[in-house]
Order: structure tokens, then C-alpha cells, then sequence
């Protein structure tokens, strides 16, 4: 099954068009912007530019490198994803077990496109950038230049025993091989290394409108939805596809997330104690899912609280804090989201934060 079709973006697009036209599109890019807007997707149209064999302002989607890049299965373009790490001791084997995973991960989004956001604890280790690296010195099979796709680019990660995976794509994109272009996504440009950071072009990507969302949805679910089915999704949403595609099981951590921090404005007490108990916390990956919702929801509030729209649901006392406080906030989930790849106990982190967070906010 091909990926579903490319929503909104379109001044980004005409852009980057152009600059592919003109031979002048960066050969390093950071495209940043809110979870589910399509930053991947749209790494994908770009690949998908680049190989084009009758482009114009946007790719033919007919050719077929469009369709390779759309059934990915071009072998130009390669996209990575967090993975779990690899078990095996033998540094060779362990990127062997990459591209396995990989694979594995690349075959089910053939099946389904529509896909949940990585496991937490699932990263870009250093297996991962030694495959990518393999990938890089290899010459170009088609016309095109090299894609490699590097998606939750902040799930590089430096702060693993061993630096190397991040040094490793830090070599590549300081001497990128020539005839490559590399398009990393993240939904937050602090949280990735400020050396990998400043060797890419930033490009930010808004949220979709409510129409860009609609039109998405009526077109690509099965089965198509009813009008209030459709209605009920485009506003949960927020302009975020990923949103409203989610399935229970990806909105449990935001509900989490939400109930910890109504909790924490109430004041340590029971309630709190009873929000930083829930039991799902002692598995880890599900224990990351709830920092990323909680700093989600954190900038969304520092957004509205700045006077902006708030465009997915912030428990409302969130909203009447100052900005500052938020931001703070948000920096201090950052450290212990780092600290959760360490080996940590959840509980005992998730109760430090919870006081902290009680003093700030
Ligand atoms: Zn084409």
C-alpha cells in the first residue's frame, strides 16, 4: 500500500520546489513543527522530488521512482526510525540486527501506513548511525541523489554511555558524501545536539487547518467516517493528522499526563500521590510516553499563557501560570526525559519531578 497523500505544508513545499529547482536545496535540513503534522511525510515528498523522473513544481507521483518512494521501496532513500537496542554484543551483528529492525518496521508501515509514534525507549543508537553510514558510502543506484531520513532525530542519543551514535551522523553531516541530501525531523530543536543542530537548515512546519485535517481524513480513513465521527476527530486534531488518527492506546499517556499535572496544581497531597502511583509507569517505554505528553502539554500551555491559540486540550489551571514558570517546567521534564534513558527507576524519578514541578508551577 502506498503512503497516504501529502496534506497542507503548501508554502513549504512551493519552496523547497523551487530551491530543488534552482539546484540550491540544502543538503542538510531539520524540519521541526508538533507531532503528527507530517514532517516525515513531507522528508518523503522531498525524497520523492529528488527522484522524480518528470518533476515539476511538486513530484508526478506516477513515475516509477514516485511509487518506489511511495511503496518504500526505493533504494535510494532510506529512512530511519527509532529502534529498539540491539542485543547482541558483536558490534557487526548489532548492525546487522538494525537493518533487520528496520526492515521490520519499514514492512509493517508498507501494510500500515498509518502509524502509532516510536515505543519510548525505542532510540537512534549506535548500530542505527553505523548503518547509515554503511548506506552513505555506497554510490547512488538511481538519478537521484541519496535520501537518508532520520525521523525523532532527537532520539540520537548522547547521553548513552557512549557518545558515538551521534558522532558518527555528526561526521556524516560534516562532510555529507556527495550526492546525498539528509532531512532530520524532530518536534523540538532544543532537545537534539546543539553541534547537529547548527549544521542543519532549520524549516518549521505549522499545524494543518481544520480543513487541510477534514479533507485528509474523508479521503484517506477506512471506513470512511460519519459526519460527526469526522467532525469529533478534526477537533480533537488540533491541526495534528497524528492526533487524529490516534487510537486509544496513544491518547492513555496524554490522559496520564494530564491527570499528573492537574494533581500537581491541586498541591502535594493524596491526589498527587495517587497520579505519580498509576501502575502503568514501571515499564519503561510507556513511562517516556508520559514525559513526552507531559512536555507536550506544558508547551501547548506556555503557548496559550503567552496569549497564543491553544490548539489541543491543556488542563485549564496550566493556562493561568506565568510562561516562565511553564517554560521551566518544560526544561526541568526535559532532564528527566534524559534521565529515563539512563538506568533509573521510573517511580523514584517520576516522584523527584513531581516536587519539583510542585515548586515551580
Ligand atoms: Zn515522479
Amino acid at each position: 500500500m502506498p503512503l497516504p497523500h501529502i496534506a497542507g505544508h503548501q508554502e513549504v513545499r512551493r519552496r523547497l520546489a523551487e530551491a530543488h529547482r534552482a539546484g540550491r536545496l540544502p543538503q542538510t535540513l531539520l524540519l521541526t513543527g508538533a507531532a503528527g503534522v507530517g514532517k516525515q511525510r513531507l522528508a518523503l515528498w522531498l525524497a520523492q522530488l529528488t527522484q522524480c523522473e518528470a518533476p515539476g513544481a511538486e513530484p508526478c507521483g506516477t513515475c516509477r521512482s514516485c511509487r518506489q518512494v511511495l511503496t518504500l521501496q526505493h533504494a535510494d532513500v532510506h529512512w530511519l526510525v527509532p529502534i529498539p537496542r540491539p542485543k547482541a554484543g558483536d558490534a557487526d551483528r548489532q548492525v546487522d540486527e538494525a537493518a533487520e529492525a528496520l526492515g521490520s518496521v519499514m514492512e509493517e508501515r508498507r501494510l500500515h501506513p498509518f502509524y502509532a509514534p516510536p515505543d519510548g525507549m525505542a532510540s537512534h543508537g549506535v548500530a542505527s548511525a553505523r548503518l547509515l553510514q554503511r548506506a552513505a558510502s555506497l554510490t547512488a543506484v538511481g538519478r537521484g541523489p541519496k535520501v537518508f531520513i532520520v525521523g525523532d532525530a532527537e532520539r540520537l542519543v548522547p547521553q548513552e554511555s557512549s557518545p558515538e551514535a551521534a558522532n558518527a551522523l555528526l561526521k556524516l553531516l560534516e562532510e555529507p558524501p556527495v550526492n546525498s541530501l539528509f532531512v532530520l525531523t524532530t518536534t523540538d530543536a532544543r532537545r537534539l545536539l546543539p553541534t547537529i543542530r547548527s549544521r542543519a537548515v532549520p524549516i518549521r512546519l505549522g499545524r494543518l487547518t481544520d480543513d487541510e485535517v477534514r479533507d485528509f481524513l474523508a479521503a484517506e480513513l477506512t471506513p470512511a467516517p460519519t459526519a460527526s465521527e469526522l467532525e469529533a476527530r478534526v477537533h480533537r486534531a488540533g491541526g495534528s493528522i497524528g492526533a487524529a488518527i490516534a487510537t486509544g492506546d496513544d491518547t492513555k499517556a496524554e490522559d496520564a499526563a494530564h491527570s499528573v499535572l492537574e494533581a500537581l496544581l491541586a498541591g502535594s497531597g493524596p491526589r498527587l500521590e495517587r497520579a505519580l502511583r498509576q501502575p502503568p509507569w514501571s515499564a519503561r517505554g510507556e513511562f517516556s510516553a508520559l514525559l513526552d505528553a507531559m512536555a507536550d502539554t506544558l508547551g501547548e500551555a506556555a503557548r496559550g499563557a503567552m496569549g497564543e491559540k491553544v490548539r489541543r486540550p491543556v488542563p485549564a489551571g496550566l493556562l493561568g501560570c506565568e510562561p516562565q514558570s511553564l517554560f521551566r517546567a518544560l526544561d526541568r521534564v526535559s532532564e528527566a526525559r534524559e534521565a529515563a534513558y539512563g538506568n533509573v527507576n521510573p517511580q523514584l524519578l517520576l516522584s523527584v519531578l513531581g516536587e519539583d514541578l510542585a515548586a515551580i508551577l
